[in-house]
């Protein structure tokens, strides 16, 4: 099953539970519009390469278009029209006036110097800038991009649109904020590059009183946890934890990871000191992943395969989709799936850890964090507006307490898992936009 399939397979078990109008289940089952672009750019060595670009607008009901840009080898449409599905979802489950986008280029990016990545990166940002708008559709980053990677993105719609505006000039602040996840000096928003993070630890611990409260899980005792990826989501999402006092017992990159086998978990801070120290991608870009970490700590000490399989009480998909499978939903021991990557369960492994009784915290919930300070920066820029970190914490704190209370309303009332308790609360604030 394709990941859009898969994807829309969790569509379908929610629209069944609230008799969906088939005319809004079929609308929202497609793409509004998919945008491939073919990008050329020059690299050191004078050769032009064309690369393949994608900008899926998948659904506009609750706003304009809004999701991330990734950069990654595997970027396809099929995988684009899937982010862009999670973005209408879960901007709706948050509240915040977006729809559902997302894009990315097929490259490498570690393949690239920091030059080539700036001429490639502008070179879309030109091809993309008659498909964008701060009331259109607002990119950010996501997989391989960064702030650096957004101002730049920023500063070529600016020059493409400036002078331009329907019936006079485009504003400044519509320039602004045609982009979120911007370096702070150029209008990003405090508390933007912890958000998905910190969003995520409000929903967790709201969760953890829960479950404590039935007794599912034990009080006073303090959880472990493991983390698969740790770029910007992975390893704010673990500074957090462990600073709150869970035990984070292994977290890995794409190169592998690292596990404490004593239970005693892992300082984030000095992992975090000995990934700046040892990282190998070029320039400051770099920063985000663990590159040499494993190295450090015993080359292969554990593999992403044996991470998703430890005995923890809860584990953290923080990477890519579709790496937990049927194939090893089986041997998953954790009590608590919490969903911080997009996509990273498959439909069949789903079924799987569900009979399995194993909770699953789905990722338009558990990572909704990120968008959420995305809008907020949005807001700010257009208001020409400066909020404070804790004004910032605060009110995505409100807004991820809140998801989650109405979430587990639904979970109980119509004895629905947590997914689909979260997809009908999205169809609910959907449905009331949609007309014929
Ligand atoms: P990132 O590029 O900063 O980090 C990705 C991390 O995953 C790196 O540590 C990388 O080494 C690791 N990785 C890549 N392929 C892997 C593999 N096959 N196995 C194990 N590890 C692998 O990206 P990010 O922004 O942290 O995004 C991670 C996930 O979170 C993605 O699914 C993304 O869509 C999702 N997400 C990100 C944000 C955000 O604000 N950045 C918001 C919501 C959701």
């Amino acid at each position: 099953m394709s990941t859009f399939d898969s994807a829309l397979t969790q569509l379908r078990k929610a629209a069944k539970v609230v008799d969906l109008d088939i005319s809004l289940l079929d609308q929202l089952s497609l793409p509004e519009r998919t945008i491939t672009l073919a990008i050329p750019f020059k690299k050191d060595s004078g050769e032009t390469e064309i690369v393949k670009g994608y900008r899926v607008q998948y659904n506009n009901l609750l706003g304009p278009y809004k999701g991330g840009l990734r950069f990654h080898p595997k970027v396809d449409m099929d995988e684009v029209c899937a982010l862009g599905f999670w973005m209408m979802i879960k901007n709706a489950i948050v509240n915040v006036p977006f729809g559902g986008g997302k894009g990315g280029l097929e490259i490498d990016p570690h393949q690239l110097s920091e030059s080539e990545l700036e001429r490639l990166t502008r070179q879309f940002a030109r091809k993309l800038a008659p498909n964008i708008g701060a009331e259109v559709d607002v990119p950010a980053p996501d997989v391989n991009t960064n702030s650096k990677i957004m101002d730049w993105i920023e500063d070529e719609y600016g020059k493409a649109v400036r002078g331009k505006g329907k019936g006079g000039s485009i504003k400044e602040e519509e320039i602004k904020a045609v982009v979120t996840g911007k370096s702070i000096l150029n209008g990003g928003s405090i508390g933007r590059e912890e958000a998905t993070g910190l969003g995520g630890f409000f929903v967790l611990e709201k969760l953890i009183k829960k479950l404590r409260e039935e007794k599912t899980l034990p009080a006073g005792r303090p959880l472990t946890v493991a983390i698969q990826g740790f770029g910007n989501v992975g390893s704010n999402f673990a500074s957090i934890l462990h600073k709150n006092g869970y035990k984070v017992v292994a977290i890995s990159d794409v190169k592998g990871g690292i596990f404490d086998s004593s239970g005693e978990g892992f300082n984030i801070d000095l992992v975090k000191v000995c990934r700046l120290e040892k990282g190998v991608l070029a320039g400051c870009y770099c920063i985000g992943s663990v590159c040499d970490l494993a190295r450090k700590y015993k080359e292969g000490d554990i593999s992403n395969e044996q991470l998703l399989g430890l005995e923890v009480d809860i584990l953290i998909p923080a990477a890519m989709e579709n790496v937990i499978t049927k194939e090893n939903a089986k041997k998953i021991k954790a009590k608590i799936v919490f969903e911080m990557a997009n996509g990273p369960t498959t439909a069949e492994a789903d079924e799987i850890l569900n009979k399995r009784g194993i909770m699953v915290i789905p990722d338009v919930l558990a990572n909704s964090g990120g968008v959420t300070v995305s809008y907020f920066e949005w807001y700010q820029n257009m208001h020409k507006e400066k909020w404070d970190l804790q004004k910032v914490n605060q009110k995505l704190k409100e807004k991820m307490e809140s998801a989650f209370g109405k979430i587990w309303e639904i979970h109980l009332e119509k004895k629905v898992n947590i997914r689909t308790a979260a997809y009908i609360l999205a169809l609910k604030r959907l449905s009331k936009k949609a007309s014929y």
